[in-house]
């Protein structure tokens, strides 16, 4: 008989995020239970019409039904560039960007290009998985840099022991942070950027949130840090952005020779993004910021309904200044998955436990704000009746 061998690495990665709560959720759902889902961190509004229209427009033009570069369109990486520009206060030059097939692409792509088997990355915990995982792909070794409440769910350089930092090649950061909702000061980048350069760690900063934001308080950039070209990049993605997380569009700025290295591992596993998603993408760029401005202020609304609820249930929950995430520490006596348990079982709501994201984050659960105003509401009620 035929056997199916399956890689070590692929037996070796951790049980996916959402396994456990998702059983829950189907039971749940089979019982005839009104679930609010606040778990999956997907926007809940539809793209721009902007957006909508240039994709229609650039798909039905035989030029962009081609290969497009690996690399992305000269236009777009342009526009990303001086979109850049704009927002932060950053000089990268349209050389110095590189199109991916959403942000998650560039990620898990980057450990191939720098991390020889062996080799240390420095990951945060709590984290998006992918980090981890695109490390151990590459047959590297991950170092976790707990993200702890002291000190603002920011990284502790000072904890790393001086071995590993000089084993380490690469380090990944996400600010505005997923899951914690924490942000980072330009202090801290340039902090960050002294550490790289001593130690020679390539910095993979991911920026997916930047965009979302509150009070009209923009959160700064790495490559706002003074040297951060030097040694790293930074991810960006119009998933959260615009609301195009099915798209599958961001790009990647930063050094060249950097940005070069994930370009040769892209060229060949890839073949870029399809053109016309490509062109909506300078449209939506370009024509962003009134559209923007409006989400936050519906996200906004949400996460006050939520963060009352959780305030008068008693929980203590952190007001997010960027991402639409709420971060809260579970009552105790209850591990994370035992209260999102609960919460499911008895409010019908649907989080996230901390701990899926990382050990650190056990004592934590995520709330997504990624459901309409009308379920949120519902949610808060459920919340203040449930008596926990
Ligand atoms: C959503 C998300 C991404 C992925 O975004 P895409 O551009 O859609 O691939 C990357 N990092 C974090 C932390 C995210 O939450």
């Amino acid at each position: 008989m035929f056997r199916i061998n399956i890689a070590q690495r692929v037996k070796e990665l951790p049980p996916y995020l959402f396994k456990e709560i998702d059983k829950q959720k189907a039971e749940a759902i089979k019982a005839g239970s009104d679930i609010i889902d606040l778990g999956v961190g997907d926007p809940d509004l539809p793209t721009p019409n902007y957006i909508i229209e240039a994709l229609s427009k650039a798909a039905a033009d035989p030029t962009n039904h081609q290969y497009p570069s690996y690399a992305g369109m000269e236009a777009f990486n342009k526009e990303a560039a001086l979109w850049l520009k704009k927002r932060f206060d950053t000089d990268i030059k349209s050389s110095e960007v590189i199109t991916l097939i959403g942000s998650k692409e560039g990620i898990a792509h980057t450990p191939l290009a720098f991390i020889n088997p062996g080799d240390i990355a420095l990951i945060p915990d709590p984290g998006y998985p992918v980090y981890e995982n695109s490390v151990r792909f590459a047959g590297g070794i991950p170092f976790y840099m707990p993200l702890k409440k002291e000190n603002g769910f920011l990284p502790d350089f000072s904890a790393i022991p001086e071995n590993i930092a000089g084993k380490a090649k690469l380090m990944f950061l996400n600010y505005p942070n997923n899951p914690t909702s924490a942000t980072a000061e330009i202090s801290f980048f340039n902090d960050l950027v002294l550490y790289a350069k001593k130690y020679n760690i390539i910095v993979c900063h991911d920026a997916a949130y930047t965009e979302v934001y509150y009070n009209g308080k923009k959160p700064t950039g790495f490559l706002e840090a003074e040297g951060a070209k030097e040694v790293g990049i930074e991810y960006h993605s119009l998933s959260k952005t615009y609301n195009m997380t099915g798209w599958r569009i961001g790009f990647a700025a930063g050094g060249s020779d950097i940005i070069n290295a994930l370009g040769k591992i892209k060229s060949n596993v890839d073949s870029g993004v399809f053109q016309a998603i490509q062109i909506a993408g300078i449209e939506a760029l370009k024509g962003g910021e009134k559209y923007i401005e409006e989400l936050n202020r519906i996200y906004e609304k949400r996460k006050r309904i939520i963060l009352d609820a959780l305030n008068s249930a008693g929980i203590k929950a952190y007001d997010p200044k960027a991402t639409f995430y709420i971060w809260f520490e579970v009552p105790k006596g209850y591990s994370s998955a035992e209260f999102v348990s609960l919460l499911l079982s008895k409010a019908n709501i649907v989080t996230i436990p901390g701990s899926g994201f990382g050990k650190a984050g056990e004592g934590y659960a995520r709330i997504s704000l990624t459901v309409s105003e009308e379920r949120i509401k519902e949610a808060a009620l459920r919340i203040k009746n449930a008596k926990f």
